[in-house]
């Protein structure tokens, strides 16, 4: 038989990150050695106080659903955090998910119907798209790649773009795959349209403990924000917890109880365990996240000094573990020409809306990093 198939999912494509990640271990399997820096991950084991409060809850028994919504403690502990960000938050304005990513696609779901706008700042993560179109929407993009990616300078193009028919934009600041914090004149810029055309934002801030020398900001935090920011952030990164999948989501309860239905009917809740090593996580491990950034921060200005050994000028930015390397115009042949030869594997910018670029994970030892160049060097591709 032949399927009819929906025609949200056949809008989406499978991620443009699949083809490198399978050319890669493609390779592995034929016994080469790639450097992968395609990767979106910390490269740093889980804490190991969490992985204890993570064993210890489940010895405890805390291995059946919980309430949709998340653990009350989660949630208040996920409160308390956003209010030390200047969000005014309440335990009822939460909902715990698994991974940021479902955060996303809820709040994506709850919001936008056919042909409803939403506006994306390029390069813009991969799954902003694809959410927009099986929810439906239309997308309407705003270029940063002539602005060494930064927002503030952008303002101008943002307001052009935006009109009282936009229904939601996404910032996402420390950004993937750019690195760049946008600086508070760019947010109040935001905020600025968001009041005058009655605009949703989400404001993703899964990056928001990988920053260097920078305070980011909390969009909800500016005035005029707080009744049209949903705020999403999650585990993975700060806390090296990828798989455990665990993110969440806080906005006004009117939305939140709309989107608590897409919850309940879908993952019902989080991994009971999981979200009370959530809790250990968010109080207690400020040292593990201190050393990860501080690695993080090493990796990447080596990286930029070796660039420049090369004659390359990385527009770098001040946060996540990303930048984004200038290449050929068809980054694509770029991308595949270099891990091919060079065996550096690499994702290419024009995934993010952003051709002429790769995007670099750093979140790789500093020896990797140091061999990711030198191949690049000698097979000239940098
Ligand atoms: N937002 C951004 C910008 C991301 O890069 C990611 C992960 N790659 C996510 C959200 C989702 O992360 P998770 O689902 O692991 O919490």
């Amino acid at each position: 038989m032949s399927f009819d198939f929906a025609a949200r999912v056949e809008r989406v494509e499978p991620s443009a990150t699949l083809a490198i990640s399978n050319k890669a271990s493609e390779l592995e399997a034929q016994g080469v050695d790639v450097v992968d820096l395609s990767v979106g991950e910390p490269d740093f084991p889980t804490p190991q106080n969490i992985i204890d409060a993570g064993q210890d809850a489940m010895d405890a028994g805390h291995t059946g659903y919980t309430s949709s919504n998340g653990i009350r403690e989660l949630r208040e502990a996920i409160a308390e955090k956003l209010r030390g960000d200047g969000v005014d938050a309440d335990a009822d304005e939460v909902i715990v998910t698994p991974g940021g990513k479902q955060a996303l696609f809820e709040t994506f779901q709850t919001l936008i119907d056919d042909g409803d706008e939403v506006v994306l700042l390029d390069p813009a993560w991969v799954s902003y798209e694809a959410m927009t179109k099986l929810s439906g929407g239309s997308l309407n993009r705003v270029d940063l790649a002539p602005y060494d990616f930064q927002l503030e300078p952008a303002l101008d193009d943002l307001e052009e773009a935006v009109s009282d028919d936009t229904e939601l934009l996404v910032v996402n600041s420390p950004s993937n795959p750019t690195g760049a914090v946008y600086s508070d004149a760019a947010l109040e810029g935001v905020r600025d349209l968001a009041v005058e055309h009655d605009i949703t934002v989400i404001s993703d801030e899964m990056y928001e403990q990988i920053t260097y020398g920078v305070e980011p900001t909390s969009l909800g935090s500016l005035d005029g924000m707080a009744d049209r920011t949903v705020t999403v952030n999650g585990f993975s990164k700060a806390y090296s917890m990828t798989g455990w999948r665990l993110g969440y989501v806080h906005a006004p309860e009117e939305l939140i109880s709309q989107a608590a239905k897409l919850h309940s009917h879908s993952v019902s809740c989080a991994v009971n365990f999981v979200q009370r090593a959530g809790i250990e996580a968010i109080t207690n491990t400020d040292d593990a996240v201190t050393e990860m950034r501080d690695a993080f921060r090493e990796r990447r200005d080596m990286l930029v000094d070796l660039f420049a050994e090369h004659g390359v000028d990385v527009p770098v930015g001040d946060g996540a573990f990303y930048m984004m390397l200038p290449v050929d115009e068809d980054d694509a042949a770029w991308c595949e020409g270099a891990i091919e030869d060079a065996h550096v594997a690499t994702v290419p910018g024009s995934a993010f809306g952003s051709p002429g670029y790769a995007r670099i994970s750093y979140a790789a030892s500093e020896e990797r990093l140091r061999e990711a160049v030198e191949r690049l060097a000698e097979h000239d591709y940098i």
